[in-house]
């Protein structure tokens, strides 16, 4: 089965959230398992070619590709997935993609992934390999479905070629003017209220991946049903539900080659569930390295996250003033909306013995959070998978969650299944988006952190649950069957 993986970002080249951890693990698991993997991503100014060995790619040399009645020259840089065969191609326009940072809000942000997207498409023709699957994901790959089966249709080449459109968060749709028709040489006839690529009398890149693709998935079973109804579809419930029976949930993998506690490369003392010693250790040194103080019976809860609503710090801020009274320290490590941003910023300035913050992204120090607290905490309004937990459950870090998407999927209360008499729990889940429903979740983890038997049994739970990619690989395999066979 050959396979053609398109992201906009993939680790370890450029990074702003899951999407990346996923464009990077996947496929190497795809390619275990029998398939022909191919990767294409953007060459962004934050790539360095050197670092990543990229090499110009001859055979396909310099393509003039038309975005807005303006040509521009594309040509590929081609390099591996660290540890395997995956070739990497990236689409290298610098007009468009040497810029500060991977998304903009640029007037051409909508140029720059139609541009991307014909590249990834052109690249397939001058090679000459016609995958049985382009895989596409989130807004920024949209079109592609819509080229394929129009634009590009004229070309022999891609009419068994199928596409499968994985949305990871439908939050963000990629909803630009209506002049993309004309940049994107978009044919007036699918756009009219209602129709395919219309949205808000607006184009809209996820909608029309949606519409065009053979299948679609969502990144955890419990988000495929939740954006099917008003509250969480972000008005494409609809179309969501006119494609229901082409839509699936495979949850995310993580990549256990790098988190994991037993050889993570990042922090100080590596540790086992057998042997438990050195995430005290990192707690020890994690602390001191924010000027906090030590106190074995104070628990400490990490927060690593994009600080977005999406996230859930409004009811945050609202259980601040509870939260505060607890015996309980916080290190919080992200950065986004300003306004989060400054309350994290105040709150580590107010109380500096009980709560840290790091405003910024970096990777090393969300392993040594992962390593080093004893509870982790996401309260999303919404999360399509969320690898933060996950990550969480294998550090022995207990997740404290809303019950929702992946988080419901991957995270089970401890006092709930107690209820039914089992000792299966991994962590502490709320279902109402509000404060008081967060801090009192809050409190019950607290609460058994100092039942010493409970809290190791609750880690060990959560320490021996696997959600390495394999098994999501393997789905996916069935997956790029079925959307082979619809195709035809
Ligand atoms: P999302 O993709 O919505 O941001 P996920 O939980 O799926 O959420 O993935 C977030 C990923 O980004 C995780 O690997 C997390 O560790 C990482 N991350 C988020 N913010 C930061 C940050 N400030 N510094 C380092 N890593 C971060």
């Amino acid at each position: 089965m050959k396979i053609a993986f398109v992201a906009a970002e993939a680790v370890p080249y450029a990074k702003t959230g899951g999407l990346a951890d996923v464009a990077g693990s996947l496929p190497k698991d795809l390619e275990q398992l029998g398939c022909e993997v191919k990767l294409f991503i953007p060459k962004y100014f934050l790539t360095d070619d050197a670092e990543h060995d990229l090499h110009y790619n001859w055979d396909i040399g310099e393509m003039p590709i038309r975005i807005n009645n303006v040509t521009r020259t594309v040509h590929v840089l081609q390099g591996k997935l660290p540890d395997s065969d995956v070739e990497v191609n990236f689409i290298d326009c610098p007009h468009y993609f040497h810029r500060r940072r991977i998304y903009t809000d640029d007037w051409d942000e909508d140029e720059r992934f139609i541009l991307f997207s014909r590249g990834v498409i052109e690249t397939l023709q001058r090679l000459q390999w016609a995958p049985d699957v382009i895989h596409c994901n989130d807004w920024q790959t949209g079109l592609i479905p819509l080229f394929i089966k129009d634009n590009y249709s004229w070309d022999k080449f891609f009419d068994h070629v199928s596409t499968l459109y994985t949305i990871h968060n439908i939050g963000y749709q990629g909803q630009f003017s209506k002049s993309v028709l004309f940049s994107a040489e978009i044919s007036g006839e699918h756009f009219y209220p209602g129709g395919p690529v219309e949205h808000h009398d607006a184009v809209s890149f996820m909608k029309t991946g949606i519409y065009f693709s053979d299948l679609l998935n969502t990144v955890s079973n419990k988000y495929s049903h939740e954006i099917l109804k008003p509250d969480l579809g972000a008005g494409l419930d609809g179309i969501l539900s006119e494609r229901k029976k082409d839509l699936y949930g495979i949850l995310n993998g993580v990549d256990y080659e790098v988190w994991n506690p037993e050889t993570d490369k990042y922090i100080p003392h590596n540790y086992s569930a057998k042997d438990m010693g050195g995430k005290l250790e990192n707690k020890k040194i994690l602390l001191e390295h924010f000027n906090m103080p030590f106190t074995k019976s104070l628990p400490l809860i990490g927060i690593v996250s994009r600080m977005v609503a999406q996230k859930g710090f409004d009811i945050f801020a609202d259980a601040i003033h509870d939260l505060i009274e607890l015996d309980i320290q916080w290190l919080i490590l992200g950065s986004g909306e300003e306004q989060y941003e400054e309350l994290f910023r105040q709150l580590a300035f107010k109380f500096p013995k009980k709560i840290g913050a790091y405003i910024g992204y970096n990777n090393e120090l969300s392993h040594q959070i992962e390593a080093g607290a004893d509870m982790f905490l996401m309260p999303s309004h919404y999360e399509p998978c969320g690898l933060n937990q996950i990550y969480s459950l294998k550090y022995g870090t207990v997740p404290i969650v809303k019950k929702t998407g992946g988080l419901a999927d991957t995270v089970h209360d401890w006092d709930e299944l107690k209820y039914f008499g089992l000792d299966t729990g991994t962590g502490f889940t709320f279902n109402d988006h509000t404060g008081i429903a967060l801090s009192s979740s809050v409190k019950r983890a607290l609460d058994n952190f100092h039942i010493k038997k409970n809290w190791k049994k609750i880690q060990k739970n959560g320490m021996s649950k696997d959600y390495s990619w394999k098994h999501s690989a393997e789905q996916y395999v069935e997956l790029y069957k079925l959307a082979k066979k619809k195709r035809g």
